[in-house]
């Protein structure tokens, strides 16, 4: 079995919902200090992949918050448990590679960014697009994933199938129902590739002054019914 099966075959067995790849070329955009040659000398493909939220944690949002808590953190947990042992069979095929963190940015003030952005990666991979809610919504799930990646020295390609047309419709819910304001305004500079900047300094001020640290998740809620 060639990498690219063996590493679609180990996604399945670990409930991955959608596993994609990129050559690191395609990342020469992303900011310095973000870019995978920076954290592994000599990477040559970024791997992203997602798993599934279950959906009745988000869809009962604000009152099923501490649920919503548990998923996101279980997730995580199978995300870099994921990762860990997606490097483990690179590295024991003589491929240096490293697993980044599904764990966002949270209180991370002086950039509110993380490492590297699994979203925008994702889109490089083919798992989904951007949403106005700044958001991955993938085919199948919307915005009810979550994501981690690897960088290998590794050159692998994993195909995924095309997208067609936007999977953001532009309702606008997302906006609206957000109570911190934080997606107001910047829609001009929206795009499914991309994204667009949202007001991160009012996002976490939210969750932190009215939800001690605990994440919103209005605007996947908003979004995520669509696509149930
Ligand atoms: S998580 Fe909540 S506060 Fe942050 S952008 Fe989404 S809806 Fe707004
Ligand atoms: S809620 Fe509507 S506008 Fe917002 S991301 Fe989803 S489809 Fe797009």
């Amino acid at each position: 079995m060639d990498i690219a099966s063996e590493l679609k075959y180990f996604a399945l067995s670990q409930g991955l919902v959608a596993i994609g790849s990129a050559p690191v070329a395609a990342y020469s955009g992303a900011p310095r200090g973000h870019r995978p040659e920076e954290f592994l000398p000599g990477a040559k493909t970024v791997i992203t992949f997602s798993y599934r939220m279950n959906q009745a944690a988000i869809k009962h949002l604000p009152q099923t918050r501490g649920q919503y808590m548990m998923e996101f953190n279980t997730v995580n947990q199978l995300l870099s448990q994921a990762g860990h042992k997606m490097t483990r069979l690179l590295e024991e095929k003589g491929y240096p590679s490293l697993a980044i963190s599904p764990e966002a940015a949270i209180g991370d003030y002086p950039r509110l960014k993380a490492d590297f952005s699994h979203k925008h990666s994702a889109v490089l991979c083919g798992l989904g697009q951007f949403g106005l809610n700044n958001l991955l919504l993938t085919p199948k799930y919307g915005p009810g994933v979550r994501l981690g990646s690897v960088f290998t020295t590794a050159e692998i390609t994993l195909d995924t199938s095309p997208i067609d047309g936007n999977l953001c419709d532009n309702c606008g819910k997302c906006v609206d129902i957000c109570p911190a304001g934080a997606l107001n305004n910047y829609q001009e500079s929206y795009s499914i590739q991309t994204g667009r900047p949202i007001d991160k300094e009012k996002c976490s001020h939210y969750k932190f002054a009215v939800h001690n640290g605990n994440r919103c998740g209005m605007c996947i809620k908003a979004c995520l019914e669509r696509f149930l």
